[in-house]
């Protein structure tokens, strides 16, 4: 958009300087397979700062592989990823180093059961990243405070419902500020009528500003949350557009499959 308006405004506003935007987080060739087969193939995917992407696609379509891929959890056979023009897949990128810019949330939450929620939230920013534990400590609280949990820092998980658990496991991924937030399908664990309280907080980081990737099987909050819905099958990404397009006028005919199965 910065160059369309540059030519646009060429000759009306001589000083007007492009300034060229680097995308946040840039995946390209990104190929992947497990004992022979292909999972993720040749895919591209840039996400801007700010823009939250939403990964649709049928169970086996590659979504949680891409997540993984990008968190360093799974190595790629080929292509890159630059996270903030940084080449993450660099063999000589130190991952924890990554995965303080990248905060990941599974659909299960993962939470240590033997330890309390702050202990949970601090454990990594002080033992992996060597984060100094008051500072940790205080920047927890206050998350906690925000997302309606301020009482719970002393409750072991077991006491808190499965929407609380999750919400403490989005908090510990976000304790280290990252740049870029992970979601793999973190309601699809919980009862219904805790689904809510999840989806909230997550409409609320994107309010933030938050740059998201999430995988879903909710597409009424796709439609909401998306800037962008990317629907993948069989590790491509087949389609992908504003969620009014890819939802209201899919023009592939998976894509339209795949619709018709799941609302
Ligand atoms: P989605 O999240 O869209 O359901 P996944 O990324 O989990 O898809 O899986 C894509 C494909 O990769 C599936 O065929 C799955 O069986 C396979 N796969 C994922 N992880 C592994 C693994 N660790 N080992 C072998 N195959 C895997
Ligand atoms: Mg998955």
């Amino acid at each position: 958009a910065g160059l369309v308006q540059a030519i646009r405004t060429a000759g009306q506003e001589a000083d007007y300087v492009p300034v060229p935007t680097q995308p946040a987080l840039s995946c390209s060739g990104l190929r992947k397979s497990f004992r022979g087969g292909l999972v993720l193939q040749d895919l591209d995917l840039d996400v801007a700062e700010h823009e939250v992407v939403v990964l649709i696609g049928a169970s086996g379509s590659g979504k949680s592989t891409l997540l993984r891929c990008i968190n360093l959890l799974e190595e790629i056979d080929d292509g890159t990823i630059l996270l903030d023009g940084e080449h993450i897949t660099d063999p000589r990128t130190n991952p924890d180093t990554v995965r303080r810019k990248i905060g990941m949330v599974f659909q299960s939450y993962n939470l240590f059961p033997h330890m309390t929620v702050l202990q949970n939230i601090t454990l990594a920013p002080e033992r992996v990243h060597r984060r100094r534990r008051a500072e940790v400590e205080a920047e927890a609280r206050t998350w906690l405070e925000r997302v309606g949990l301020g009482d719970k820092a002393r409750e072991y998980p077991d006491r808190l419902s499965g929407g609380q658990q999750q919400r403490v496991a989005i908090v510990r991924a976000l304790v280290n500020s990252p740049r870029l937030l992970l979601l793999d399908e973190v309601t699809s664990a919980l009862d219904p009528e805790l689904v809510g309280e999840v989806l909230t907080m997550i409409k609320d980081l994107k309010t933030e500003g938050m740059t998201m990737i999430l995988a879903t099987h909710e597409m009424a909050f796709a439609r909401q949350v998306a800037d962008r819905v990317c629907f993948l099958d069989g590790g491509r990404i087949l389609e992908q557009g504003p969620p009014e397009q890819v939802f209201g006028a899919p023009q592939h005919p998976r894509t339209r499959q795949f619709l018709r199965r799941i609302i």
